[in-house]
């Protein structure tokens, strides 16, 4: 018998698996990091809940449901399909959307629930996807800022029929520019999806409806690419640092820390805190002069934006926390030496030494 080794196999799949291997393996970390069937890369978070909301339907003298804190986004995806945005409270503590006032406030008319898993926090999507069952209505999440972010191990923007991300640069896994992407396990939406973000076309040349100019170009891809594998760690890293931030502010005068809800892994998109006893702009103004810039997530809640002038909203909690919010610096390679002296300084503001 002859021992040589074979020269020319029958079969070789190397060479040609060895020439696609990235492209294999974004491709299966896209659709296994979140566990879902479909993951449809967009022009931006925007246009991932505006294509969302295309394809269930929504449009004139429809009611989507959702939160007044939050980015203007969220509810302008929902006015520009033409539907109007019910706004209901946020729970003061966790600034995510409550979901008893959601309930009260379905009608009709409504067709869709639209959480914002605001921070980094998950909302509580339990609770929100029961009600959409139970209404037969759509529960589409916006996790622009939660990317990563879990509720019992699962990824937030999996529980709902869509799932909208957002890859701007500041979001904890963002891009050059712009960039979004849709989660989804049903084939046939997902389908109406990439038709809607390439001109309403299945088919090439053959347009089925109107639709947008709106695909994930492939620079902004290959950033993500790179960039992916490393995000659990990045957001574990911004973890730590919320952990430090509240390890050292807990008990001053006058600060409340962001809660973490049992069950859920928060990815701290910002770290937020509130300032009560009417004194957040002076303490945003005392970090100011010691060369501290921190930011204010929202000053405004979007119902008191003029051009939200006519919806009939009650939201005092955030009417509240528009004016108690303070954003402290946060990213995933923070040291340990700058945290402690913003901690410092908001301690001595706050008479705690
Ligand atoms: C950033 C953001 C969006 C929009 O994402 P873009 O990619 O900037 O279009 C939507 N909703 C929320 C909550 C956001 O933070």
């Amino acid at each position: 018998m002859d021992h040589r080794r074979t020269d020319i196999p029958a079969l070789d799949l190397a060479p040609e698996l060895a020439e696609v291997a990235s492209d294999l393996e974004a491709a299966l970390r896209r659709v296994i990091y979140l566990g879902v069937k479909h993951a449809i890369g967009v022009n931006s978070g925007t246009d991932a809940l505006v294509l969302a909301l295309r394809a269930l339907g929504v449009g004139p003298s429809d009611e989507v449901i959702t939160t007044p804190f939050t980015f203007f986004a969220t509810a302008e995806s929902i006015s520009s399909v033409g539907a109007l945005p019910v706004f209901v409270d946020i729970d003061i503590e966790s600034f995510n959307i409550r979901p008893d006032l959601v309930e009260r406030a379905i009608s009709e008319r409504t067709r869709a629930i639209l959480p914002v898993h605001l921070f980094g926090a998950p909302a509580d999507i339990a609770a929100l996807g029961s009600i959409a069952r139970r209404h037969k209505i759509a529960l589409v999440e916006d996790a622009a800022q939660a990317f990563g972010a879990l509720d019992q191990d699962r990824h937030v923007g999996t529980f709902g029929v869509f799932g909208a991300y957002s890859f701007f640069p500041s979001k904890n896994l963002g891009c050059l520019g712009d960039g979004g992407l849709l989660s989804t396990d049903d084939d046939d939406l997902a389908a109406h999806v990439r038709a809607l973000r390439a001109h309403g076309a299945r088919k090439k040349y053959f347009n089925e409806f109107v639709g947008y100019n709106s695909r994930l170009d492939a620079l902004q891809a290959a950033f993500l690419r790179a960039k992916l594998p490393h995000v659990d760690e990045w957001n574990e890293a911004r973890r730590k640092a919320a952990s430090r931030y509240c390890v050292q502010l807990r008990g001053t005068p006058g600060i409340l820390l962001p809660p973490e809800r049992r069950g859920t892994q928060h990815v701290f998109h910002q770290f937020t805190i509130r300032v009560t006893g009417g004194r957040r702009d002076a303490l945003r103004e005392y970090l100011a002069r010691r060369g501290i810039a921190t930011m204010v997530y929202y000053p405004t809640p979007l119902h008191r934006l003029p051009v939200y002038a006519g919806a009939e909203a009650r939201c005092p909690a955030a009417e509240l926390a528009s004016t108690e919010v303070l954003s402290l610096p946060l990213w995933p390679r923070i040291t340990e030496d700058l945290q402690s002296r913003i901690v410092s300084e908001i301690r001595e503001f706050c008479g705690a030494h």
